[in-house]
Order: C-alpha cells, then structure tokens, then sequence
C-alpha cells in the first residue's frame, strides 16, 4: 500500500505538469461557432512587412482551430505543384512580374471554397490591392461570411531595426535575429559555425521600399474595408511579446 501510494504520487506530480498544459491550451481555445447562428467569419489580418502578422497568423489558427490562409504560401505550393498554372506563375516570378490579381484572386477562392472553411478563416498577405478588396468582399458576401480586419499597427522605425538584424545561415539555412533570437557568436552559425548572411530581402533599402509599397498599395485596402462597414479593429502590434499580442487581439475580438 506505502509503495503504491509513493509512486502514485511521483506518477501524478509527472502527469500533472503536461496535463496543467494541456487545460491551458483548451482555455486559450475559442469556438467560433459557439455563439449559435453567428456568421462565419473570414479574418483578415493586416500589418506591413515586418509587423509579426505571420506569427499572429500562425497563433490565432491554433486558438481557433481555423485555416490560416497564406497567399505567398499557396503560390510557393502552386508553383511547386507543376501544373499548368504553377508553370504560369513560375515564368511570371522569373520574370520579375507580380502575379495578375485575377490569378490570386481565383487561388483564393478555390481555397475559401473547400470545407474546412466553412466555419471561418484567417487571411495572411490578402488582399494586396483595392482591386483584390473589392473581389473578395464580394465573394465573403455571397458565400456568407463576415470580413473582420485586424490591423497589426507597428512603429517603422522599429520594424526596419528587427528586419536588419536578421541574419541567415548560408549552409543550413537557419534564421536568426540579433534582438530576439540571437546565435551565441553575432556573425556564425550555432549549429555549422558557417558565417552568417544577411539575405538581399533584409537590407534596409528594400525594407523602406517594402514599407513604401505597403504605404501605398495596401492602406487603400484598410480605407476600403473601414468605409464598406466591415468591422476594422486597430492592435498595437509592436509592443510586448507575441502571447501578448495575441492577447490583445483576443480582447478587441471580444474573445475572454
Ligand atoms: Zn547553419
């Protein structure tokens, strides 16, 4: 009976640690579909180069249990894929040439279409232009979901300081960041000791030009949604950690 006691108690302290966990996890969790008879809603997340967007991206598909929608990862795929659309896509990109909004636009509604997104979705990367704005709206209207737009606001300046200290490794590709995710020696690589790199995309002068381009083409698309009604929340993007982000993306969203 000692013996059972003592390592019952040994085993539970063990099973409690990943259990606490997990009811964690669960908490975080919301249903969109728990407030019956709500619409569906399509997501859209917003935020310049640089803003975290990928990663909020990433956690509020966990939190939902949602598709996370990626345009630049559905035209990696679609690339990769071979067909005759990839084959079209690969000619554009080599040479230098933005892929057409129609052909985004088609990728993106083939994709809100499948049945994994009929409770809702997140869109990361889209829509780019007033153009792809207009076309989407409509599509969400027809098929019935709601658009919220979630603007990950972030300070340029500080964008351009986390984007210049990102360094990669040439040999196995490993990013790092100087201020969040620094390798033990600035200029090598943790894992090969290969000097790191600064890949041509984090070079201050083509971060201004992205920031630019954002500036340009993509403030248009938040005026757009703002003045068609749809829900437009503003999150500071650029304060905190990640979980805090998302933490106060939850509360705009009126999910806790
Ligand atoms: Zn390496």
């Amino acid at each position: 009976m000692e013996m059972t006691l003592g390592s019952s108690a040994s085993e539970e302290s063990a099973r409690r640690a990943p259990h606490r966990a997990l009811t964690e996890a669960e908490d975080l969790s919301v249903d969109l579909m728990q407030n019956a008879g709500s619409t569906p809603k399509a997501l859209i997340l917003f935020g310049p180069p640089g803003s975290g967007k990928g990663t909020q991206a990433k956690l509020l598909k966990e939190t939902l249990s949602i598709p996370h929608i990626s345009t630049g990862d559905m035209l990696r795929e679609r690339i990769a894929s071979d067909d005759s659309l990839g084959l079209q896509l690969k000619e554009l990109m080599h040479a230098g040439r933005l892929v057409p909004d129609d052909v985004v636009n088609r990728l993106v509604e083939e994709r809100i279409s499948l049945p994994d997104c009929s409770g809702g979705f997140i869109l990361d990367g889209y829509p780019r232009t007033h153009q792809q704005a207009e076309v989407l709206d409509r599509r969400l209207h027809e098929r019935g979901f709601e658009p919220v737009v979630i603007h990950l606001k972030v300070d340029y300046t500080k964008v351009i300081a986390r984007i210049a200290g990102r360094r990669q490794c040439p040999v196995c590709g490993t990013l790092y960041s100087l201020t969040s995710n620094p390798p033990r020696n600035p200029e090598f690589c943790d894992l090969d000791g290969a000097a790191l790199v600064i890949r041509d995309d984090d070079r201050e002068s083509v971060i201004r030009e992205r920031l630019e381009a954002y500036e340009r083409q993509t403030r248009p698309v938040l005026d757009f949604f703002a003045a068609s009604g749809a829900a437009v929340h503003e999150v500071d993007g650029h304060e905190g950690s990640p979980q805090e982000i998302l933490h106060r993306i939850r509360s705009v969203m009126g999910w806790e």
